[in-house]
């Protein structure tokens, strides 16, 4: 049951899972919607229980997204764009004040708002992002809080995390945001349109797992060490796994880190 209002940003995540571009009629979410779950339904993985639950996740957020963009069709708002600013409408009837709107993130680097990044060569303090831009032909930039600005491919994230490939980076600080690094953003995007990635982004998520524990051996980060060592064990169990459940799986994992990340009241 959901209590409260559907904002940009739910829209934007529901928009990301299901694959789709704003704006979108009815006929194109049903289909869209339909695709993804004919692939992810937990029928297609009953040989086990474990596979199955992956799926059940993913179908129940499938549901969930279908749900929100929906509602969103119907409330007749501005869509949100890809890279953070605004399809707009030609029908506003009346303007609906926003909700105070949460960052969202950028599709093609990962990064959103309020996220700490350090520029090459990544051995300085880490700077917050306030946005990306992309330049036509020169590719992205990104935009920090301190007025400066970098390419993309010369920033990194800084002081997180990942939940899903264990991948993580310092500086050693007290807090890590625990979020999904941009390179499983990017393999969730791709696993969604290209199914016979799985096998591939699999070994990708333990390669990172690797890199992410000597990272953490280096930080001296022992909860960072542990996530990646516990990554890097999952990773090799789906070595085994057939190719409709290892992208269930991987799905299923990359949403449910998604969805903690994105959340907006998270604590
Ligand atoms: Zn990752």
């Amino acid at each position: 049951m959901r209590t409260k209002r559907t904002t940009r940003a739910d829209v934007a995540r529901a928009l990301w899972l299901l694959g789709l571009e704003p704006p979108v009629d009815e006929r194109q979410l049903t289909v869209a919607w339909r695709g993804r779950v004919a692939r992810t339904h937990p029928d297609l993985h009953i040989e086990s229980d474990r596979r199955s639950e992956a799926a059940t996740l993913l179908t129940t957020a499938l549901n969930d997204a279908r749900r929100v963009v929906a509602e969103w069709i119907d409330s007749g708002r501005d869509w949100p764009a890809p890279d953070g600013g605004t399809v707009t409408r030609p029908r506003p009837e009346r303007p609906e004040p926003e909700a105070p709107a949460e960052p969202e993130v950028c599709r093609r680097t990962g990064l959103r708002r309020g996220d700490l990044v350090r520029s090459w060569p990544y051995d300085g303090e880490p700077v917050e992002v306030r946005r990306t831009e992309v330049e036509v032909g020169a590719g992205v930039w990104v935009v920090f809080e301190d007025g400066g600005a970098e390419r993309a491919e010369r920033v990194r994230l800084a002081a997180y995390s990942c939940p899903v490939c264990g991948q993580c980076a310092g500086p050693e600080r007290e807090r890590y945001v625990v979020r999904p690094c941009p390179e499983c953003l990017r393999d969730l995007r791709r696993l969604e349109q290209r199914p016979a990635e799985a096998a591939r982004v699999r070994t990708a998520i333990e390669a990172r797992a690797e890199v992410g524990r000597s990272v953490a051996a280096a930080l001296d980060a022992d909860d960072l060490r542990q996530r990646a060592l516990d990554r890097r064990r999952w990773a090799r169990r789906l070595r085994q796994a057939g190719a409709d459940d290892l992208h269930a799986a991987l799905l299923g994992a990359f949403t449910r880190a998604y969805e903690r990340w994105a959340a907006p009241y998270q604590g």
